[in-house]
């Protein structure tokens, strides 16, 4: 539809119009830095930042019933700048106008309720969010579309030109940085850093494929963020890393349509998120907060981040209850078929101390949960869900195989509602099913497969004679291999004759 199309009230309402007074707030030492300047850390301190709206109180003006009329009438909008995750603009980054706006086709990724089958085997209702189905096929495109819109405005509307973007990945950020970055080609040129054989093969494609300049480095992801920081503190460069909080505001975007898919109501809900550098977990609190604080939802949901144990130092923080004892402590990452939440070093960890400190704060009580599962676990649970119609990645093997240690440890009950966050597309980590299927798992990943959970492709050679490539078969011939393959299929599936 078009604005026109409403009725005046409504066309208000959906209007897409800059505002807010958008700054990087420090999270240690609270100082706050203009936007002009692209930063990623705090110039007095050296903290990680946030991007805060100082005009946030603007938005209470807004009722919360108006709120979400206004995200779901921009749902039916044919409008650049309300599509996709900017259709929550006002919460995003109202400073960016809508000319500038990037859309690729992010966000509106679909929520799908397991089946009663796969409720019964798991103890409660659940339903995956498919953000593989995001442009890059992973959830990280909700925070490029941002990050990439605001050097979009810059180089409209300020000046900038020449940018060139550098990110360390376990593999989707770089997909998905080579990706927005090659639409805004020539201004913009990307470059990315990975651990070499730490990708997946189609997760080098991508950035390949996108034409960005891709280094292969040996070591792990922490050692690649280490070089990537170390170009952003000496050359001009623009680091589209999660250490960079336009990504963060662009994840909040994944709370938004959690809650718009559940009409706002979040009521005896949990989500559940696997947590690498921990930017996703901390954007999805933050943003639970804002739709908590502008009365767009009446209770805040339960949050549960899942890590492996081989890459679970948020984890091992979070096991001492006392928050005054607490010691923050990186560990040494092991081989993990969540590859792409193998970080033993994760970026934004004080991002997740102090937005936990005050979700539970909101929440009136404890709300933000971290557990830990075993790399088995999440190989089973991924195939599990893969059997039962859903298309989750190991990441999203990981949420289910969370929601499982959850209903264990009484967390979450089987009366509740679990929101799994299926972070990447399945087709990405698919190596990882053939090593399942073949029993291929060098011993590191310590993963058995289950023989019920495997399958394997059966070869059917039947009849006096094959076709072979370039010689197709004839007349008689032919009609015998077709009735003696189809009778030996038949054979092997039990079929009855009708
Ligand atoms: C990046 C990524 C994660 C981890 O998210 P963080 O924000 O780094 O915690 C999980 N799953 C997939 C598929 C990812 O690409
Ligand atoms: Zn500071």
């Amino acid at each position: 539809m078009r604005l026109e199309d409403f009725s005046p009230v409504d066309r208000e309402l959906a209007q897409v119009a800059p505002g807010g007074d958008l700054i990087y707030r420090c999270l240690d030492c609270g100082a706050d830095h203009g936007i002009e300047k692209l930063l990623y850390t705090c110039p007095e301190c050296g903290a990680v930042l946030l991007i805060e709206d100082r005009d946030f109180p603007r938005l209470k003006s807004t009722s919360g019933p108006d709120w979400r009329r206004r995200f779901d009438l921009r749902r039916m909008l044919n409008h650049p700048a309300a599509k996709g995750i900017f259709r929550y603009h006002e919460l995003i980054a109202p400073v960016v106008p809508a000319d500038s706006v990037l859309y690729l086709g992010e966000g509106h990724t679909p929520l799908v309720e397991a089946t009663a089958l796969l409720r019964q085997a798991v103890g409660c209702s659940f339903a995956f969010k498919n953000d593989g189905q995001n442009p890059s096929a992973s959830f990280k495109d909700r925070g490029m579309a941002v990050a990439l819109s605001f050097l979009n405005y810059l180089i409209k509307h300020r000046g900038a030109g020449n940018i060139l973007s550098v990110c360390a990945s376990t593999g989707d950020t770089s997909a998905s940085a080579a990706l927005y970055a090659s639409y805004l080609a020539p201004a913009v040129k990307s470059a990315v850093l990975l651990p070499r054989g730490k990708v997946t093969p189609q997760q080098l494609a991508q950035p390949l494929g996108a034409g960005a300049s891709v280094f292969e480095i040996p070591g792990v992801f922490d050692d690649c963020m280490k070089v990537v920081e170390y170009l952003a503190d000496h050359y001009q460069v623009a680091l589209l890393n999660s250490k960079n909080a336009w990504r963060i505001r662009g994840q909040e975007s994944y709370a938004y349509e959690v809650a718009q898919d559940l009409d706002y109501d979040l009521t005896g809900r949990a989500l559940f998120v696997p947590i690498g550098n921990a930017g996703n977990v901390s954007a999805i609190m933050a943003g639970l907060m804002k739709l908590r604080e502008l009365d767009i939802i009446t209770s805040l949901p339960k949050l549960v981040g899942v890590q492996s144990h081989h890459a679970d130092p948020v984890f091992r923080y979070y096991q001492e209850s006392d928050p005054q004892k607490r010691q923050w402590r990186p560990v040494t990452v092991q081989a993990s078929v969540a590859q792409a939440a193998m970080i033993g070093n994760p970026v934004s960890m004080p991002r997740v101390v102090e937005l936990a400190r005050r979700y539970n704060q909101a929440a009136g009580g404890p709300a933000f949960f971290v557990v830990q599962v075993s790399e088995q676990e999440i190989m089973d649970n991924m195939i599990l869900a893969n059997r039962h119609g859903h298309i989750v990645c190991t990441q999203g093997g990981e949420s289910l195989a969370g929601l499982r240690r959850a209903l264990d440890l009484g967390l979450v009950g089987g009366d509740e509602q679990a929101i799994l966050d299926a972070t990447a597309h399945h087709l990405k980590f698919i190596g990882f099913q053939q090593m399942y299927f073949e029993d291929s798992f060098p011993p590191d990943f310590g993963v058995t497969p289950r023989k019920e959970l495997v399958n394997a492709p059966q070869e059917v050679v039947a009849g006096a004679r094959q076709p072979q490539p370039g010689q197709p078969l004839e007349g008689e011939e032919f009609t015998s291999f077709v009735e003696a393959t189809a009778l030996e299929i038949a054979k092997r599936l039990g079929l009855e004759a009708r």
